[in-house]
């Protein structure tokens, strides 16, 4: 068991399940409705959780009701709760999220207005108890200078850093961490002929990082210790029932696979394995059900 500790967002996921993706101005009715914890940090945690590790989120949430379905939900995998910061006003970060029964896509509005978790709290942690920190890649100035504060430990532990999205500034988080995990829109936005030409790229002015870039149902990509660019194809369960957070559940497969001293194709492989049966059923309790 690692203890791990992930720093980014935890949201409430309003989910529509709709038989087909609506045309613009339609209107629609929902097959079924679910509420739920989301947010990517904290998803990526709850499959850490029971992979056997001890997890603890460092994040922000409200007092308000919506916040209570976060806390329990974080509460049932175990998650430690101890650094999270409780902030008087702003409301959880809110995800209202299509999901298409036909083919499996998510189409996500995200609205927030919650401060972000600050250097001040990240500072507050003690870090020696550690095995690995997870990162979300964003409000950048602030998680760059949580970085730095981790290579100044004596024995820092790994760092993980997913970048999602385009942010300002955000190159800057690629120098220090052990392992960077790269979205297909990011890659596809940064203009790049595909993931292997990326992570190529990225690859020749960064050696030592290890590089991940998932793709959907194409599976994901890295390159290994010797630096050759590897491919790992996904796992579709026998029906797509929810791609919510496949992502998450990969990056969740990869982490226990490094932190048990296991190589980085291994790591792909088994990311892709727990992602595609996440995608075969609801949510993230992957304890019990099988495909
Ligand atoms: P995100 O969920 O962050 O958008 P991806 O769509 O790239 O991330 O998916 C992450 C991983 O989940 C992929 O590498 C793949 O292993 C798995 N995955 C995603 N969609 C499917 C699918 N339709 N069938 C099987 N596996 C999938």
């Amino acid at each position: 068991m690692a203890r791990i500790l992930g720093i980014g967002i935890a949201a409430l996921d309003i989910i529509n399940t709709v038989a087909d993706y609506p045309r613009e101005d339609d209107e629609v009715r929902a097959l079924e409705q679910r509420i739920a914890r989301g947010g990517n940090v904290t998803n990526t945690l709850v499959v850490l959780s029971q992979l056997g590790h001890r997890c603890c989120w460092g994040g922000v949430l409200t007092d308000g009701a919506e916040a209570r379905v976060i806390r329990d939900d974080l509460a049932g995998f175990g998650i430690e709760m101890d650094a999270v910061r409780l902030a008087s006003s702003g409301k959880v970060p809110t995800s209202y999220i299509t999901l298409n029964r036909r083919n499996g896509t998510r189409t996500i509005v995200h609205y927030r207005d919650l401060i972000e978790f600050s250097f001040v709290d990240f500072a507050k942690i003690d870090l020696s108890a550690f095995d690995w920190l997870h990162f979300e890649g964003r409000n950048v100035p602030e998680t760059r200078k949580m970085l730095d504060h981790v290579r100044r430990l004596t024995d820092p532990p790994p760092i993980s850093v997913e970048i999602e999205k385009h942010r300002d500034g955000i190159e800057s988080l690629f120098d220090g961490p052990a392992a960077l995990f790269f979205s297909k829109p990011y890659v596809t936005a940064a203009g790049a002929g595909g993931p292997e030409e990326f992570l190529a790229t990225v690859h020749q002015r960064r050696p030592v990082t290890e590089l991940v870039c998932t793709w959907g149902v194409q599976g994901a990509y890295g390159i290994d210790e010797t630096g050759a660019l590897i491919h790992r194809p996904a796992c579709p369960p026998v029906q797509i029932v929810d791609t919510v957070g496949a992502g998450d559940t990969f990056i969740a497969g990869y982490i226990d696979t490094r932190v048990r001293g296991l190589d980085i194709a291994t790591a792909l492989e088994q990311g892709c394995q727990l992602a595609g049966k996440k995608c075969g059923q609801t949510g993230f309790d992957l304890r019990s059900r099988k495909q």
